[in-house]
């Protein structure tokens, strides 16, 4: 069928154009996009930062409506509300263990952009292969192509244009906090970072009842935005030593810190705020040729650095739906953090991202209903 789609043909830059999507195979799924989030993973996906292959279209925090499923798909019938997560195997030693987000082959079913038999779910007007099944959906586009393991099917009650992003960027910092790193009533927690992911982490923290939230950043604005997420206290890190904050208002540092940012400096600082027998989690896609010392000495102290993919959301459909429920509770409202450009204002939405004017662009493509 023809679709409207993002191509990334040259670094950085995306214009849309109509594509031929592949009618779905026996384990696929069509799903009608209704909005999409953008993540900094699209944008180092364009760029080639990560392993990603030109034409391709990006777009990996799709929310949509099953328009039609292969024969041999039982978990969605169309009609039903999805949203669509990463893809893996199911078939190395992670996934057979259900610890998904570490599949062996991540790079390949996320970034590769083809099905595990190699061929393409989309060509262009001169039938020449276009990269699609980004994340298992590529779905900057009024269509998208997935599966059933990485479809999430929501309730119908809920805003399905605003849920997109739980299924990479929000996910990636809750499920750090509640999955990952375990934050408890028992621990204190720090997050650097007070972007999507950073955010996200505070108001998990929040909800797991952390008694004491530090935030750390360089804008105001946003520190005041993790004060109403439920920071007990925040830092600007322009204004001095986040570490030594951090220390003074807790008994020596937390139990729980986590980098958002990927700066080597601010990586350290995470760890460095830790309590003995804390953890720090580090979570930053980064340049792969990046190294961060360590001093062992200090971490002899019970302390551990843990690396976390999308929040370990092993089982996303329940972690998804848990989220789902928590913002319909009016516990989670990530919807703060979002904010929505129609189809045609793509190139603001991207510029904005990069400035950080918006914290989570989500891109409409159709209308709910
Ligand atoms: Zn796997
Ligand atoms: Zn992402």
């Amino acid at each position: 069928m023809k679709i409207q789609a993002a191509v990334a043909r040259e670094s950085g830059k995306l214009v849309y154009e109509i594509l031929d999507l592949d009618t779905p195979r026996d384990n696929e799924i069509l799903v009608r996009v209704v909005a999409t989030g953008i993540c900094h993973t699209d944008l180092s996906a364009i760029t080639q930062l990560l392993p990603a292959r030109l034409p391709m279209v990006p777009g990996h925090e799709g929310a949509g409506i099953v328009a039609a499923v292969g024969a041999g798909v039982t978990k969605v019938a169309p009609g039903d509300h999805v949203v669509l997560t990463y893809d893996y195997c199911d078939d190395c030693r992670a996934c057979r263990d259900h610890d998904h987000t570490y599949c062996h082959h991540a790079v390949e079913r996320c970034f590769l952009g083809d099905r595990p038999d190699g061929s393409s779910t989309l060509h262009d007007a001169k039938n020449e292969i276009v990269h699609g099944s980004f994340f298992g959906q590529s779905s900057l586009a009024t269509y998208a192509l997935c599966y059933d393991r990485n479809v999430i099917k929501v309730r119908k009650d809920a805003p399905l244009e605003l849920l997109g992003p739980l299924a990479c960027g929000i996910q990636t910092g809750a499920g750090a906090v509640f999955n990952a790193l375990g934050v408890t009533e028992q621990t204190d927690f720090a997050v650097f970072g007070a972007g999507a992911v950073g955010l996200s982490a505070v108001m998990a923290a929040h909800v797991a009842g952390a008694p004491t939230i530090i935030a750390v950043d360089i804008s105001e604005e946003r520190l005041e935005m993790a004060r109403d997420f439920g920071a007990t206290h925040v830092f600007n890190s322009r204004t001095g030593d986040p570490v030594a904050f951090i220390q003074s208002v807790t008994e020596g540092g937390v139990l729980r810190s986590l980098d958002t940012s990927g700066v080597p400096t601010v990586m350290q600082q995470a760890l460095a705020a830790t309590a003995p027998r804390g953890s720090c989690g580090w979570l930053a896609g980064v340049d792969p040729a990046l190294e961060v010392p360590i001093n062992p000495t200090f971490l002899l102290a019970g302390r551990s650095v843990k690396g976390i993919i999308e929040g370990e959301s092993h089982d996303a459909q329940a972690f998804i739906s848990k989220l789902v429920d928590l913002y319909m509770e009016g516990r989670f409202p990530f919807d703060k953090i979002c904010q929505f450009y129609e189809i045609d204002q793509l190139e603001q939405a991207l510029a904005d991202s990069k400035s950080g004017a918006t914290i989570k662009p989500i891109i409409r493509f159709h209308a709910q209903n």
